[in-house]
C-alpha cells in the first residue's frame, strides 16, 4: 500500500529527490565524500550551491537586481530580522493580519519599532484576505508585510498587492514555488524550507539589492542580509545539507516543466479536495472561496466526536498526518508540490467512504 503524507511541515518531498539523495548519501558523484562532510568552501559544495541558486533563479525568473540568500533560523527568525534589516530611519511598518503566522510576525516586529496593522481579517476569524482597497497603508511605512499563505488557517492571496514605493515583504513559507510569482513587485520574499522546498534548517530569502543598506547598526553580522549577500550566504557555515536537497527539489521542479506546470497540477489537486468537502454534508471548510489555499486545506467534521475515528481510519488507509493544527482542531490536508494527484484522490475516496459508513 502506498502511504501519503499530508503533514503541514516538515512535509513530503518528491520521491525521486529522496531516492537520489539516498544514492548519493555516502559518496557524492564519485567525490568519496557525503555532502554533509564537505567543506562549504570546497569546489564540490560551491558547485552544488551555485547550481541550486541558478536553478531557483530560472524557476522564479528572479531579476538580476535581487539577491538570493540561503539562511538559518527559520521564517520565525526573519520575523525579527525583517525589522532589523528594513526599518532604517522609518518610524513604523505596515502589517496585514490574516492569521496565526502574520500575528507572530507582528508580535516580533513590535520589539523593534511601531507596527501599523493596515488591515485585518480578525472580524471573521481570519477566514479571508481583506480586500486591497480597504488597506490603510501609510505612505511613509518602512515596508508592508504580508503572509501570502496562512498555513494554519488555509488562507491564500491570489493577487500581488500594489504598495507603490513602499517595499512589499511576503512570507511565502508554505506556498513558495507552488506557482509563478512576479518577483519584481516585491522587496523581500522569504520562506522556511520545510514546507515546499526541502529539509528544516534552511531559510530562503530573496531581497532587492537597494534595500540592503537600511540595516540597523547593532544587527549581528550573520543576521545582516547585506553581509550575507556580500559573502554569497557563506559568512559562516551555511546549512549545506539543506541547500543540497533544495537544489535537488529545484531540479525536479524544472523537470516537471517549471512553475506554470506545477501550478496547473496544484490547482487540479486543490479543486478535487474542495469539491469533495463542498459536496458533502459531513465536511466543511470555513475559508472564503476566493482565498482558499491550494496548499493547506483545513476541514472540520460536523461532529467533533468523529475526529478520532476519521484519523484512525485514515491512517489505516495510508493517509498520514491529517490532524489539524493544535490551535484550531479538525483536520488539515497539506497538498504541497510533492503530493501526487493520486494521494489527493485516495484522500477524497476515503472521505466519501467514511461519510457513507460513519457520517
Ligand atoms: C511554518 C511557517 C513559519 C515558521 O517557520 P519556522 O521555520 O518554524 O520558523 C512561518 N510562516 C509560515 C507561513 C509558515 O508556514
Amino acid at each position: 500500500m502506498s502511504l501519503f503524507n499530508f503533514s503541514a511541515g516538515p512535509a513530503v518531498l518528491p520521491a525521486p529527490v529522496l531516492q537520489r539523495a539516498a544514492e548519493e548519501l555516502a559518496n557524492w558523484q564519485g567525490s568519496g565524500m557525503s555532502v554533509m562532510e564537505m567543506s562549504h568552501r570546497g569546489k564540490e559544495f560551491m558547485a552544488i550551491a551555485a547550481k541550486a541558486e541558478a536553478d531557483l533563479r530560472t524557476l522564479l525568473a528572479i531579476p538580476a537586481n535581487y539577491k538570493v540568500l540561503f539562511l538559518q533560523g527559520g521564517a520565525t527568525a526573519q520575523f525579527s530580522f525583517i525589522p532589523l534589516n528594513l526599518l532604517g530611519a522609518h518610524k513604523s511598518a505596515d502589517y496585514i493580519h490574516t492569521g496565526e503566522w502574520s500575528k507572530k510576525a507582528i508580535k516580533e516586529a513590535r520589539l523593534y519599532g511601531a507596527v501599523n496593522v493596515a488591515a485585518s481579517s480578525e472580524d471573521r476569524n481570519f477566514s479571508y484576505v481583506p480586500e486591497e482597497r480597504t488597506w490603510q497603508l501609510d505612505p511613509d511605512a518602512a515596508y508592508v508585510h504580508t503572509c501570502t499563505n496562512e498555513t494554519i488557517g488555509g488562507v491564500e492571496y491570489f493577487f500581488t498587492p500594489d504598495t507603490g514605493k513602499v517595499p512589499l515583504v511576503a512570507d511565502m513559507s508554505s506556498h513558495i514555488l507552488s506557482r509563478p510569482v512576479d518577483i519584481s513587485r516585491h522587496g523581500v520574499i522569504y520562506a522556511g524550507a520545510q514546507k515546499n522546498i526541502g529539509p528544516a534548517g534552511l531559510t530562503l530569502l530573496i531581497v532587492r539589492d537597494d534595500l540592503l543598506d537600511r540595516v540597523a547598526a547593532n544587527t549581528p553580522s550573520v543576521f545582516r542580509w547585506k553581509d550575507q549577500a556580500d559573502n554569497d550566504s557563506m559568512l559562516n557555515t551555511p546549512p549545506t545539507w539543506g541547500i543540497y536537497i533544495a537544489g535537488l527539489v529545484f531540479e525536479w521542479l524544472l523537470e516537471q516543466g517549471g512553475l506554470a506546470a506545477i501550478a496547473q497540477r496544484n490547482q487540479t489537486k486543490a479543486e478535487l479536495l474542495y469539491r469533495a468537502i463542498d459536496d458533502s454534508s459531513l465536511y466543511a471548510n470555513p475559508v472564503a472561496v476566493e482565498n482558499r489555499s491550494r496548499m493547506n486545506v483545513p476541514f472540520t467534521l460536523r461532529d467533533e466526536a468523529l475526529d478520532a475515528d476519521f484519523l484512525k481510519g485514515a491512517q489505516a488507509a495510508g493517509l498520514m498526518q491529517l490532524k489539524g493544527h493544535r490551535s484550531v482542531g479538525g483536520m488539515r490536508a497539506s497538498i504541497y508540490n510533492a503530493m501526487p494527484l493520486v494521494g489527493v484522490q485516495a484522500l477524497v475516496q476515503y472521505m466519501a467512504e467514511f461519510e457513507r459508513t460513519q457520517g
